[in-house]
């Protein structure tokens, strides 16, 4: 996906307002009624309309009038979000070239203030494995709106946490740098996926390491469940670095044993075929792996038991079974991955002088930095769209998780309006009103309609 940062660079103070302000709305409406966005945003003048033309035209929102007029973020407006909140936190100050397509990620060179090269992977849950799974399970039938938004948010957030956890535990692992929204940035691997390695000075020692690796992951109480060449890389002294964690799981995990071996045998099955070399399995001493029952590590590092648990339903135990042929066979296209030349890329780099990073929003106030304060990763998780016991939203789970927006960029106040329509609606469903049609939110009506276009969404709220 083509990711031009040039246009976040002329986005203005209004653009980023109405765009948050749709991203709010999507954790309770897969399309936010334009109405609502409207007024939540609040532009003077119906500033809102032009700003969404805008926010269209640079593809940042998608328009949906199927059920109503209404919007809904894209995954590049998801990104535009995430990357202004990390560039306001001076965590990257310019975005570069897409070095790695992912199955379910892009991953690109950002350069910080001083010249240093990170990499940044922006998770798209939803994309290939998401899909394939939703068919399989139950739940998601029964689950009418299942939001890619939380999803890839979630993907992120486990990433970073195991990321961290594994790097304090001495794994060779990028170093986690920061997190926001669906976005990770950690340290630039300087070597090649092992699958695009035709050659090796000491094959024996990589692939001792590479095992060695997974056995000790499963001492430390963990399973990768994506343990293979191309999430597995490998630098020019041959030193190897694994990546990738969003499926990870816990050895106490019902699949555990059978993650294991598979990890094992992707790695038994690409060294014999790429470097021609059979190695006696030694089952036993995979049987001899102390495994650590706790979920060790993590918890300091903020990913929870409830948070593995969710994110479980989604990607179980590694994106999809392998069929026994994408191991070897990395002419599948399973992942594409640019050609890395190590270059210092900064002049390549688009600098992102925000158009409105200089003006400290004047909605920065207290509680703003209280939202600073639980902001990152590290803290809570927002968990849009859980459907309750009767199928329907939770009244009071959404809005006190506001998204990790740090940036003291009017998010408080959005929030706090968003809240004032939430209440104006659950009063209004209360209240005496049949509710209206479905398609109420194409009336344009006066005041009269206006409590039972709010009552429509309520269920949803
Ligand atoms: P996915 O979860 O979508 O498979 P990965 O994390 O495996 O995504 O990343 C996809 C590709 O991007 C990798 O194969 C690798 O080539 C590249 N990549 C990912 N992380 C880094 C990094 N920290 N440094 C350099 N390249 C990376
Ligand atoms: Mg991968």
């Amino acid at each position: 996906m083509k990711l031009d940062v040039d246009a976040l660079r002329y986005l203005s103070k209004d653009d980023f307002r109405v765009l948050t302000t749709v991203e709010m709305g999507m954790r309770n409406h897969e399309i936010v009624p334009a109405e609502l966005v409207e007024r939540i945003a609040g532009l003077r003048h119906g500033g809102t309309s032009k700003v969404l033309r805008n926010l269209l035209k640079h593809k940042l929102v998608h328009h949906d009038s199927s059920k109503y007029d209404g919007f809904r973020l894209t995954y590049l407006g998801y990104d535009f979000l995430a990357i202004k909140t990390l560039v306001n936190r001076g965590v990257f100050a310019a975005v570069g070239r897409q070095i790695g397509v992912g199955k379910e990620s892009d991953i690109f060179e950002v350069a910080t203030e001083d010249g240093t090269v990170l990499a940044m992977k922006l998770h798209r849950l939803g994309r290939v494995s998401f899909r394939a799974v939703k068919s399989k399970r139950d739940y998601l039938v029964h689950r009418r709106n299942y939001n890619w938004l939380y999803l890839s948010r979630l993907a992120a957030l486990k990433e970073y946490a195991f990321m961290k956890a594994l790097g304090e535990h001495g794994f060779p692992v990028p170093a986690a740098v920061d997190c926001n929204r669906h976005c990770v940035v950690m340290s630039l691997v300087k070597g090649y996926p092992l699958v695009q390695i035709k050659q090796l000075q000491n094959p024996d020692e990589v692939f001792e390491t590479i095992i060695g690796l997974v056995v000790r992951l499963a001492e430390h109480g963990l399973m990768h469940c994506d343990f293979n060449e191309f999430n597995l890389m490998i630098d020019d002294d041959e030193k190897v670095t694994m990546i990738d964690f969003p499926q990870m799981v816990s050895v106490s995990h019902r699949n555990a044993k059978m993650y294991f071996d598979r990890d094992v045998e992707c790695i038994f099955k690409f060294f014999s075929k790429r470097f021609n070399i059979s190695y006696q399995e030694d089952r036993d001493e995979e049987d001899g792996v102390e495994y650590d029952s706790e979920e060790n590590g993590l918890a300091a590092s903020g990913f929870t038991k409830r948070d593995q648990d969710e994110i479980e339903k989604f990607i179980e135990g590694g994106p999809e079974p392998k069929d026994g042929s994408s191991s070897d066979d990395e002419s599948s296209g399973k992942e594409q991955t640019a050609d890395v030349d190590n270059e210092t890329v900064t002049t390549k780099m688009v600098a992102l002088q925000l158009a409105d990073q200089q003006v400290k929003s004047s909605y920065c106030n207290d509680e703003d930095r209280v939202e600073e304060n639980l902001d990152s990763c590290n803290v809570k998780v927002v968990r849009e769209n859980e459907p309750t016991a009767s199928g329907e939203q939770e009244d009071s789970n959404d809005l006190d998780n506001s998204d990790d927006d740090d940036d003291g960029s009017g998010d408080a106040e959005l929030v706090k309006r968003l809240n004032k329509q939430r209440k104006r609606a659950v009063a209004a469903a209360r209240g005496r009103r049949a509710l209206a049609s479905r398609n109420s939110y194409k009336d344009k009506g006066g005041k009269s309609s206006h409590n039972s276009k709010i009552q429509k969404q309520v269920s949803k709220w």
